[in-house]
């Protein structure tokens, strides 16, 4: 779905991601995973066309992004943020279907397509008339996922979408967009810094480092195999922010 040739992205003199190769699999969730400053985001918004190469070819569906097809290509890209972005002058309805009338769908599909978003993401209908404003986090976010399925594109590009939300709201929402994944069946990339939310939602993980790729393969290889001293340290340093966990509650 998508390929990643020696692709480099710099800001000034930071490298933000260093030579990668990198192949993500359709229909399953990747995760990118890894400390803060590591460049996930950054590969993530080069994904998304929000930043271009310096070097290198980042191809969708055997399609490379160019400037000149980003626009469309990114019809068939929906894209989540941590704190939602959506737009706090429009209600949550005109939010969602922003994108479908600029592209001049016919009211009755968009009201269909609605409904089933509504549905998709248990949102009681009377919040649709909604400012963000008038939200809490996890009802904000429920919105900006119908907004990102809204024409129903073959990649979902999710980042830190739940980092914002305390952890309860975090817990029952990971639960819901797992079941909302698994349903769907479409390609998800999502960025988060957490490992046991990177084990719950990936098919494969990809670790990065420095702005590297160090690893990228399921939790458990990750885990049992891996590739330098860096991942055993990532993945012991959070299970034992889990064990201190357990051990408080027993
Ligand atoms: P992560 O998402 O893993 O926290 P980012 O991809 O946001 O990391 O950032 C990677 C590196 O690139 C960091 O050193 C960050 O400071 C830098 N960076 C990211 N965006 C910009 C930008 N717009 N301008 C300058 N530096 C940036």
């Amino acid at each position: 779905m998508l390929n990643f040739k020696k692709v480099v992205k710099r800001y000034g003199k930071i490298t933000a991601l260093h030579s990668t190769n990198l192949h993500i699999v359709a229909e399953k969730t990747t995760v990118l995973i890894g400390p803060s400053g590591c460049g996930k985001s950054t590969l993530l918004r080069l994904i998304a066309g929000l930043e271009t190469p310096d070097e290198g070819e980042i191809r969708f569906a055997g399609t490379p992004l160019a400037p000149s097809n980003i626009n469309e290509l990114r019809h068939r890209m929906g894209y989540v943020i941590q704190e939602g972005g959506l737009f706090p002058h429009f209600t949550a309805e005109r939010n969602v279907t922003l994108m479908a009338r600029q592209l001049n769908w016919p009211g009755e599909r968009i009201n269909h397509r609605l409904d089933e978003l509504t549905d998709l993401v248990h949102l009681p209908e009377r919040l649709l008339h909604h400012y963000p404003n008038e939200l809490s986090g996890g009802q904000r976010q429920r919105i900006s996922l119908m907004r990102a399925l809204m024409l129903d594109p073959d990649l979902l590009l999710l980042d830190e979408p739940l980092g914002a939300l305390d952890p309860l709201i975090r817990y029952e929402l990971q639960q819901e967009l797992k079941e909302i994944f698994d349903r769907l069946d479409k390609t998800v990339v999502m960025v988060t810094h957490d490992i046991a939310e990177a084990a719950f939602f990936g098919h494969s993980l990809v670790l990065m480092r420095d702005g590297k790729v160090v690893q990228h393969g399921p939790f458990q290889e990750l885990a049992h195999q891996p590739a330098e001293s860096f991942v055993a340290h990532f993945v012991e340093a959070q299970r034992k922010q889990l064990m201190n966990l357990s051990q408080a509650l027993s």
